[in-house]
């Protein structure tokens, strides 16, 4: 008896009065290009540490109350925060860090206090997502970090991540649920795919039938297009509002979104609406199965540069991004072939064919030279996927290299800026096994996540000048088989995680078996949210 009370009071004492240890570790996902240990002693951080922020910048205030919110996520500990610039122990937020990487930050810890400093605010923000992720998840009343120098700054500036809410829409909840897991990965970039055959799911004022007709399909494809449906009506769009409420809460991460409206292919949703787009004048149905349709804009038709224009305007008034996606992919000349109207167009502009084009392929870069032209009147740049190498490229466009990364080479070769997003790596659509019979059904392809971690986006083939041309580097989740966002989370977790090294990290930091040893830090994270990651290669 005397010896169980003492037992409960032993435990009672380290329940209570010694706090689990905390194992802080540095190490974290993307790893840092510098981490130097100090000697010395380090830094407690306790219920009595205050955040500091800079006086009068709302940025800074903000990222005060993030680093707040996620030290109470991983330990309980709810710090105070206050405006000023020194002031006892604390963790200071500054700017300041001359560098010529405005991403840059340094985190200094010494028994001081800790300091982290950015190049901008941003830089401050990518501080705070290392210091998060360097603490242990355990609730406990006292973290002790060790003393550190740390310097770090992003190999690439775009770092971006596709979404595709045509194929199965989101709610706004889940895009934002999306941002944050983007914030975690220091993703900068929410690449939004808004239209398609599918579905039309951003309002369009002076088209008010895209959202009442294109955003509803009656019902969708079992499988991959067995010629069976579920008889399941599927739809959903945002709102401007809702759009601008989704770019104000990716902002406040430091991630723009890139919108994508999808032209002159996949279009489908847009000709419900508007017939008389096309080439046929319909009658045209929002598609309800995957591939590409021979139904694209006819550009014979004055309407669709008119339509064109004032989706484009519409959407760069919601949408600040300096990128503006025209998409540009998969568009069938199988119509424009026959369509007295297009043939027409190609006889008044007088494009020809010759031995690397086709006349209807001329025509597509007469569009998109158009639509671009469109983009830069608002002091904006157009990208597009691959296929608007064809034809002639635009003259100032930014390729997305997606058919492996030929057309990102010959994009940089010819001085255009490229992303590379290359789906023999970079489609977190594909399978992450080769034990596709034990998964939900894919798309097809296997990217496991040793094989995205061991993408090198920068060919040996190009010379100093032309890899300065590779802006960054981007991975696609395309939906047809993602029915729900749960499904989303469990395409993209841990597969962001490799990504993120690729795009941060200094490629000689990039070590595999390194990466799976720091994965299970950034993991509990994952549990605090519920993320649903799969479990290939972490529990
Ligand atoms: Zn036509």
């Amino acid at each position: 008896m005397k010896k169980t009370v003492l037992l409960f009071a032993a435990m009672f004492c380290i329940a209570v009065f010694q706090p689990k240890a905390s194992n802080v570790d540095y190490q974290v996902i993307p790893i840092p290009e510098r981490i130097d240990i100090q000697r010395g002693e380090g830094f407690v951080i306790s219920k009595g540490t205050k955040i500091l922020y800079t006086a009068g910048n709302e940025k800074m205030k903000r990222n005060a109350a993030f680093l707040s919110e996620y030290l109470k996520e991983n330990t309980g500990l709810q710090l105070k925060m206050k405006a000023a610039k020194s002031g006892g122990k604390a963790i200071l937020l500054k700017t300041g860090l001359v560098s010529k990487n405005s991403e840059a930050y340094e985190i200094e810890v010494s028994a001081k206090g800790i300091v982290i400093i950015g190049a901008s605010e941003a830089g401050v923000f990518y501080g705070i997502q290392t210091l998060r992720k360097s603490i242990p998840v355990a609730k406990v009343q006292k973290v002790k970090m060790p003393a550190v120098k740390i310097s770090d700054a992003p190999a690439f500036a775009y770092r971006g991540m596709m979404l595709d809410v045509s194929r199965h829409f989101c709610t706004v909840d889940s895009v934002k649920r999306w941002i944050d897991m983007l914030a975690l990965h220091n993703v900068n970039t929410f690449h939004w795919h808004l239209t398609e055959d599918q579905g039309w799911r951003i309002e369009i004022k002076k088209y008010p039938r895209l959202t009442e007709i294109g955003s509803k399909r009656t019902e969708t494809v079992i499988g991959r297009n067995t010629g069976k449906y579920d008889g399941k009506p599927h739809g959903g769009f945002y709102t401007q509002a809702e759009a601008r409420e989704i770019v104000a809460y990716a902002a406040q991460r430091y991630i723009n979104v890139v919108p994508e409206i999808d032209m002159p292919g996949h279009m489908l949703g847009a000709l419900a609406s508007y017939p008389e787009l096309g080439c046929t004048g319909g009658p045209y149905q929002v598609w309800r199965q995957w591939g590409v349709s021979d139904d694209v804009l006819c550009m014979g038709n004055d309407k669709t540069f008119e339509f064109i224009t004032d989706v484009l305007n519409e959407i760069m008034d919601i949408f600040p991004s300096k990128y503006i996606h025209i998409g540009g992919d998969e568009c069938p000349k199988t119509n424009w072939k026959k369509c007295e109207k297009c043939q027409a167009r190609i006889a008044s502009l007088g494009l020809k064919a010759d031995e690397h084009h086709s006349a209807e392929e001329r025509l597509q870069s007469y569009f998109i030279s158009y639509a671009e032209k469109v983009v830069n009147k608002k002091g904006r740049r157009m990208i597009g996927w691959d296929e608007i190498l064809e034809g002639g490229l635009a003259p100032d466009a930014t390729v997305m290299s997606w058919r492996g990364m030929s057309g990102g080479i010959a994009a940089a070769k010819m001085d255009h800026d490229v992303i590379m997003t290359p789906n023999s790596h970079l489609y977190f659509d594909h399978y992450q096994t080769k034990e596709a019979n034990t998964e939900p059904l894919a798309i097809g392809g296997n990217s496991p996540v040793e094989k995205v971690y061991s993408f090198n986006p920068i060919p040996a083939e190009l010379n100093a000048a032309q890899r300065s041309r590779i802006i960054g580097v981007q991975a696609n989740l395309w939906t047809e088989y993602v029915p729900n966002f749960r499904h989303a989370e469990y395409m993209v977790l841990p597969r962001m995680a490799a990504l993120c090294e690729v795009q941060w990290s200094p490629s000689y930091k990039k070590d595999y078996e390194s990466f799976l040893k720091r994965l299970p830090m950034l993991v509990e994270v994952y549990k605090i949210h519920n993320y649903n990651y799969a479990k290939h290669v972490v529990k």
